[in-house]
């Protein structure tokens, strides 16, 4: 049945072709820059566009040859947006980027319509839907209480020993789901400080498509992976295999797992209490298994969003007819998902081919036309999907982001309360951006946040506390 519940929308999801926002990289690398920013994701982008509002020299060097990160839109496959990481934009109320998508040029999707539940090879009663959301609600309320804890559980430990048949599915809608790792993996305090995420909106030409929009005129050397940073005393500079740049100020947005993986040096060394925060904000895993259906076969209207009452983990999400176009996706995480998508894209495709025969019938093997998988665990410069904290780890998001002199760490594992999002990463690219300008006496300590930042009254606010029912598909 169709859920009814306020603002509930979807969450996750994507569409096809990498529309390659390449673009011919900077014609010669600068010598230097007031600042370097690292990485072309969303806090990257964020960052830049700050300096470059307060006048001051930006380059920002990206090891991919593409813009977005994880903001990634491809649209030949399918010949329909399928954003392959980030889809969708949560809080309308306080997310500056729903407000930039016009403003780019580019359109909102409608909201969705609504969820269902599956139960086997029919649509949950009423009633279970009810049962469902009850014990979701009652799960939530034991993680809450968990982190007001003195010592940071996982969220495991928290959750209600007794959801009878709704066990599995609750921890995937709240593990897997929400964060790209099971419950045992997950700090009680993390999930609880995050940001109500219900409510999504999604760009109908695909986040890729946004964040390539919103890059425009910003200087960008593509396919120039930062290898080495040097950042003793007043000495600071970016090494890459196509020069160096000298720099008042670097801002690092790459992702925490390639931070773990020591692909970028760092002379002198990175404290070890940044290091520490880093590898306890490690990615999950999360994918997204894009089908094309030929003919609707599941009977399902534009947007709808379907979860199945599970026994185990092998389970997952699907987002169908996404814009209105037969394009379906499968989304896989967590360990389970993690395992899938080890095994390559023929692995992926099969199991969620099998999960619709297995909820649907047969008869959508055969509806199959096209189909496509991400595998971000795979991805060189990303290396997952979003980071999540480790029990006892939520204080490290917070360590990470704490300068080192003329050194700053961005992108979503840094923000407490909205990581795992596109918008979390803005807002702490802008931050460091900020926190870059003061330190080159660029912007004075006492400066309040100027453009393109807005509506500033709402971009302050305290962030709304967690729905109750937070994980509901349409909530991560
Ligand atoms: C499948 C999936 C679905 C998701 N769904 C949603 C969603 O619906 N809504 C939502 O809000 N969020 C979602 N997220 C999370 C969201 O995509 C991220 O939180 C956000 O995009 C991260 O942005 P970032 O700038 O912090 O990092 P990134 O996007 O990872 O940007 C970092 C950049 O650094 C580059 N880089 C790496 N190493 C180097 C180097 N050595 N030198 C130079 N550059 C380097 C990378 O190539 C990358 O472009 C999803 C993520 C995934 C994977």
């Amino acid at each position: 049945m169709t859920m009814t519940r306020r603002n509930l929308l979807l969450a996750s999801a994507g569409s096809a072709a990498l529309a390659m926002f390449a673009r011919p990289a900077v014609a010669a690398l600068p010598r230097d820059a007031d600042v370097v920013v690292i990485g072309a994701g969303a806090a990257g982008i964020a960052a830049a566009r700050r300096v470059m509002a307060a006048n001051r020299k930006v380059i920002v060097v990206e090891a991919g040859s593409a813009i977005g990160g994880r903001c990634l839109t491809e649209t030949s496959t399918f010949g329909a947006p399928f954003d392959r990481g980030a889809h969708w934009l949560h809080a309308p109320d306080t997310n500056a980027l729903i407000k930039m998508v016009r403003g780019a040029g580019l359109d909102l999707s409608p909201t969705p319509p609504g969820q269902r539940l599956r139960v086997g090879r029919r649509n949950a009663r009423a009633g279970e839907t009810e049962d469902l959301l009850t014990s979701l609600v009652r799960a939530n309320r034991a993680i809450d209480d968990a982190a007001r804890g003195k010592v940071d559980v996982s969220c495991a430990a928290a959750l209600p020993k007794d959801l009878g048949p709704w066990t599995a599915t609750i921890e995937f809608l709240l593990g897997p789901y929400a964060a790209g790792k099971d419950l045992r993996d997950l700090s009680a305090l993390d999930l609880s400080r995050a940001q109500d995420r219900n409510s999504a909106v999604a760009c109908r030409q695909g986040l890729g498509t946004l964040m390539a929009k919103l890059a425009d005129g910003i200087p960008i050397a593509l396919s120039t992976p930062a290898t080495r940073i040097a950042w003793s005393g007043r000495d600071i500079g970016v090494e890459t295999p196509a020069g160096r740049i000298a720099a008042r100020a670097v801002i690092v947005t790459v992702s925490t797992n390639v931070l773990n993986a020591g692909a970028i040096k760092f002379a002198p060394e990175v404290p070890k209490r940044q290091l520490d925060a880093a590898s306890r904000l490690g990615l999950g895993s999360y994918d997204h298994i894009a089908l094309q259906l030929a003919g609707n076969p599941l009977g399902l209207s534009r947007e709808e969003m379907l979860i199945e009452q599970s026994s185990d983990a092998r389970t997952a999400l699907l987002a169908a007819n996404i814009d209105g176009s037969s394009l379906c996706t499968v989304d896989v995480g967590g360990s389970f998902g993690r395992d899938l998508s080890a095994q390559g894209e023929a692995a992926m495709v099969e199991f969620a081919t099998e999960w619709l025969v297995k909820l649907f019938g047969s008869d959508v093997s055969a509806a199959v036309k096209k189909s496509a998988a991400t595998q971000w665990n795979a991805a060189p410069f990303v290396q997952g999907a979003m980071s999540a904290a480790s029990p006892g780890g939520q204080p490290a998001r917070r360590v990470l982001a704490e300068p080192l002199g003329p050194l700053f760490f961005a992108g979503e594992a840094t923000h407490e309360t909205l990581w795992g999002t596109v918008d979390g990463a803005w807002d702490s690219g802008e931050r460091a951006a900020e926190a870059a300008l003061k330190r080159i006496g660029a912007l004075k300590s006492d400066e309040p946040a100027p453009p393109p930042r807005q509506p500033k009254k709402q971009q302050r606010q305290r962030p709304p506390p967690r729905d109750a029912s937070a994980g509901w598909p349409g909530s991560r």
